[in-house]
């Protein structure tokens, strides 16, 4: 088979999929290859919050501009995706994370978002369920939720509607280059597509991607579990709720994420349309294990129960664990690549890649149109990390990626 295309996309997770849904509304014919199905990798595993974290205000700027963007993709989306805006309550349930809450309030409003500050008796009134042992919370009405495995099937759906060829089961295996650097095809297991663009947003392997055209993309898998109980027949809360130490920790959940036999774990948790709650997540790094773990999961459950005791009473569903593309600084890298002219890097957004999905694709199109971007790319581009010193763990998987995939799906 030989194809040509204005776009290829690599990836067909919820954020190469956002990328195929605006460029192919922009008018461009989108190629998108996904070696399996749509959001069999990462975007499966999301438990399908729509974020704001205030770490930086880069952070709250790109979440704000995507969840304005979500509003009206819940509107288009030919599926429903169960989106709900059930807003955020950011708990403090020691008295130590009490400043963690205030400086999210203060981020939050100095960039004109709304969240402000209950004490307990106020969080008490608000939300009963909460543990009377919490010490106050913020409350950010913005904060929506989606139910995550839906997103990317369905943008790439709008994206066919637009012309562009979904093309799952097919793996690339090599990017083909003119002699001054720039892309001119992908050779997939399919057969080659000619192409003056492509986009790498192969999550956990967007390394190998970027070792196809001489890159080092700094991405490795950063572990998380997440919980879902039974459907109640009552609501047990009405807004998603998060333990303070998440922020306080850069999403690094109490320290404990550098040390191999330790992991992360902070709770954010939400009942769903049907009554289901989800909870989640942990944070660790053990490579591409995405094994469930007993003592993880009873950590998991033990610290939702203590910010809602009455889940003692609620008996447990499923759980699963997956892998989050986490990059040397926590934010996603988003932009083109000076060296290889036409080759743009989707790629890296840990724990937020279902909220980020929409902005980036908007990002990326702009980008692939020689627009002027609707927010600054320069903190977020691959240049910001030397290749020549990347931190030893990132290092070991950018070589252990730098071989062609296997092509066993044809
Ligand atoms: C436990 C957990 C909870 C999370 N909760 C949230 C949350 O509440 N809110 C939020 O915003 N984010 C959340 N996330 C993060 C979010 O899921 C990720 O950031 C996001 O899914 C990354 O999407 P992606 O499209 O970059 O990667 P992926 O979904 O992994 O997509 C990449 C795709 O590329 C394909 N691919 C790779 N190599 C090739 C190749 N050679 N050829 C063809 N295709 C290829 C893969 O098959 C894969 O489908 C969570 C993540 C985890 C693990």
């Amino acid at each position: 088979m030989s194809d040509t295309a204005d776009v290829v996309v690599i990836g067909g997770g919820v954020v190469g999929s956002a990328c195929a849904y605006f460029l192919s509304k922009a008018g461009l014919h989108v190629h998108l290859i996904e070696r399996d199905y749509f959001a069999s990798g990462t975007s499966r595993a999301s438990h399908g919050g729509l974020a704001l974290m205030h770490n930086t205000p880069l952070e709250l700027r790109l979440g704000l501009a995507s969840l304005q963007l979500w509003e009206n993709l819940s509107k288009e989306l030919p599926f429903d995706i169960e989106y709900e805006v059930p807003g955020q309550l950011t708990v403090a349930m020691t008295e130590d994370e009490l400043p963690a809450v205030y400086h999210q309030v203060e981020a939050m409003q100095a960039e004109g978002i709304e969240c402000h500050f209950l004490d307990r008796q106020a969080l008490l009134d608000f939300e009963p369920n909460v543990s009377p042992e919490a010490f106050g919370a913020s409350f950010s009405p913005l904060e929506a939720a989606v139910q995550a495995i839906y997103v990317a099937p369905a943008m790439a759906e709008v994206a066919r509607r637009g012309g562009a060829t979904l093309d799952c089961g097919a793996i690339v295996l090599r990017i083909d280059r003119e002699q001054d650097g720039r892309v001119s095809g992908v050779m997939t297991s399919r057969g080659f597509i000619s192409t003056r663009f492509v986009v790498n947003a192969a999550g956990l392997y967007s390394p190998q991607i970027g070792a196809m055209v001489g890159l080092r993309i700094p991405v490795i898998p950063r572990k998380g579990h997440v919980i879902v109980t039974e459907a109640l027949p009552y609501r047990l809360y009405r807004h998603k709720i998060q333990e303070a130490g998440l922020h306080k920790t850069h999403g690094s959940a109490f320290g404990a994420v550098t040390d191999r036999r330790q992991f992360g774990c902070a709770v954010t948790s939400e009942q769903k349309r049907e009554g289901n709650i989800i909870m989640g997540a942990t944070r660790e790094f053990v490579g591409f294990d995405k094994t469930t773990r007993i003592d993880v999961v009873a950590t998991l459950a033990a610290r939702a129960k203590r910010l809602v005791p009455k889940l003692a009473n609620v008996r447990v569903l499923r759980v699963w664990a997956g892998l989050r593309p986490h990059t040397p600084d926590h934010l996603p890298i988003i932009g083109p690549v000076q060296e290889v002219g036409g080759f743009f890097v989707a790629t890296g957004h840990e724990g937020l890649g279902t909220t980020l999905a929409p902005i980036t694709g908007k990002l990326i199109t702009e980008c692939v149109l020689g627009q002027q971007t609707s927010l600054s790319l320069e903190p977020l581009l691959l240049s910001r990390f030397p290749s020549d010193n990347l931190p030893d763990q990132f290092m070991e998987v950018v070589n252990e990626m730098s071989s062609p995939p296997v092509p066993t799906v044809g």
